[in-house]
């Protein structure tokens, strides 16, 4: 179990058969769901087209699920948490599923790395050195803590008589609903978390990216996970979605996706039945570089963050406040390594960045520059699609975008940043005070190297991370955000205790 993929593992001719096995395959795969153990079509026998965000070409049709769909796979998973092993097992049980399904992924990393790079568009590189081995991680991770699930026995006094105590148990069903710009990670670490808590779920993954979800479904049954455990519902937001968060019979939502779908999602959830939602929602992070900072570090590691997935990144640092005296080399430096930004399709030899994931992504993309740039911003790089097939973006320096601006205060979730000095002398407060002007508190960036700098701004900043001097995400910290960016938090315990419920018990005497 090494946890970390090597990309040379596919010689340039070896990936070439592998994709043209990969695509044939796909087009062979009849669209199905999978409810109480079974691949069946859609009820409506409806179907939708998945694409290459790198051609534009068809790869793959899914089922296009909707409420009857849903109301099947919500029964079956309810099913399976009242009637079956499942939540009854030993949890030592479901830690060794759990293990076996990430072994199993494991035998076949190249071809999740190569399916979501069809699917997603995303690098072979930021998969296999990212999502792929986060997601290991985070299944094994919640595996180990299938079995550390505990209540508590508070203290009490001499004189009191009988016993107190509180248990954790599985929150029951669990509808897991995920977005297109990290399908594989994203499916998985909710996935682990509940299985591991002894919940049941039902999965519907984003219709532009659903295919590793699929496969993650097919090596449930070879890891030991009894039929109904886990439900997979493809198809539209709309259709099958907001299906799952109207269903009376589910306890709880875990949603990846936009703040505005999470909004529906939370008043869904209050018109029906009062589940719960852990809400995971979008980002507008700052980036704050400070005169003392590695500069040369900052700006490959900033530009590198927004190539990640294209911009297509939650809790990229999109808005870049850098102090005055260092603006200037700076900008250089970053305009220096978005020139190296290797584009291409994700699955080619040396791709740095990959595509977008639709040609309506991309043309708002575009209308959000277009909108600064009429209010006065200035694009000191890119600023465009690149022509030809496929839904590629130029990566993108903007200059005097004014806080009040449109591309400053909305996640445009494409390879686009946005540079702003402040003053040599500013005061933390008024740093912080930038970096806070936003409704999103996902992530923050920050580049120095006085620790007063970093301490003082750590306890200033409205996110739900701080990441300092360089580093992404780590599948064993909590991860969420405040304000919009949403509630809850994933990974580690506190993400698994969002599964589960608490029942507490009065002993008499
Ligand atoms: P989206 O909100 O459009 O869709 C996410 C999922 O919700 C999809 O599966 C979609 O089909 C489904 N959906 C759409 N409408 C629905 C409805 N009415 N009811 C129920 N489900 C519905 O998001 P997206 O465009 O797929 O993903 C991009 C967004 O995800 C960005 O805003 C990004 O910031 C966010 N994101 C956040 C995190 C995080 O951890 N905070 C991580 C990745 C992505």
């Amino acid at each position: 179990m090494t946890e970390s993929a090597n990309p040379s593992v596919y010689a340039a001719s070896d990936r070439a058969a592998a994709l043209q096995q990969l695509r044939q395959s796909l087009a062979q795969r009849p669209p199905r769901l999978l409810i109480d153990g079974v691949w069946r079509p859609a009820l409506s026998a409806q179907t939708l087209e998945v694409d290459d965000p790198a051609t534009g070409e068809p790869i793959a049709r899914i089922a296009a699920g909707d409420s009857g769909d849903i109301d099947l796979a919500v029964a079956a998973a309810r099913r399976a948490f009242r009637e079956g092993p499942w939540p009854r097992l030993p949890a030592s049980r479901r830690a060794a599923a759990l293990f076996a399904l990430a072994d199993a992924i494991e035998r076949r990393q190249q071809e999740f790395a190569l399916l979501e790079s069809l699917d997603a568009g995303h690098s072979l590189m930021s998969i296999v050195n990212g999502d792929l081995p986060l997601g290991l991680r985070s299944l094994r991770d919640y595996a180990g803590w299938a079995t550390k699930i505990a209540g508590e026995v508070p203290m009490r006094s001499a004189d009191q008589r009988g016993m107190d105590y509180f248990l954790r148990e599985p929150i029951g069903v669990a509808a897991i609903v995920t977005p297109w710009n990290a399908p594989f990670l994203m499916v998985l670490q909710k996935l682990a978390a509940a299985l591991a808590a002894g919940c049941t779920v039902v999965i519907k993954p984003a219709e532009l990216a659903p295919l590793s979800a699929l496969y993650i479904g097919e090596l449930c049954d070879e890891a030991g996970i009894p039929a109904g455990v886990v439900n997979i519902v493809t198809g539209t937001g709309v259709a099958a979605g907001q299906a799952l968060a109207e269903h009376p019979d589910v306890n709880l939502i875990s949603f990846t996706g936009s703040t505005q779908v999470g909004q529906s999602i939370m008043a869904a959830a209050a018109r029906s039945n009062l589940k719960r939602v852990v809400l995971e929602l979008g980002g507008k992070s700052p980036a704050m570089v400070f005169a003392d900072a590695d500069l040369d570090k900052a700006a490959t590691a900033i530009v590198g963050e927004i190539a990640f997935k294209s911009g297509q990144y939650c809790a990229a640092g999109s808005r870049v406040y850098v102090q005055a005296s260092v603006h200037a080399p700076l900008l250089e430096k970053m305009h220096a390594a978005m020139q190296r930004i290797r584009i291409g399709a994700g699955y080619a030899d040396g791709t740095d960045m990959g595509p977008m994931i639709s040609d309506a992504q991309r043309r708002r993309a575009q209308d959000l520059i277009d909108h600064s740039l009429a209010a006065g911003a200035r694009v000191l790089r890119g600023g465009h699609a690149r022509s030809g097939p496929g839904y590629f973006f130029e990566p993108t320096l903007i200059a005097d975008a004014r806080a009040d601006m449109r591309v400053a205060q909305e996640e445009i979730f494409a390879p686009v940043l946005c540079v702003t000095p402040f003053a040599d002398d500013a005061g933390l407060s008024e740093v912080a005070a930038l970096a806070n002007d936003s409704r999103y508190g996902l992530s923050a960036k920050l580049w120095a190297r006085d620790i007063g700098t970093v301490h003082g701004l750590i306890g200033l900043l409205e996110t739900g991370q701080v990441i300092v001097n360089g580093g992404g995400g780590e599948a064993t910290l909590p991860f969420g955000g405040v304000k919009q960016s949403g509630y809850g938090r994933e990974n580690g315990h506190v993400g698994l205790s969002a599964f589960t419920e608490i029942k507490s018990v009065r002993l008499g005497y």
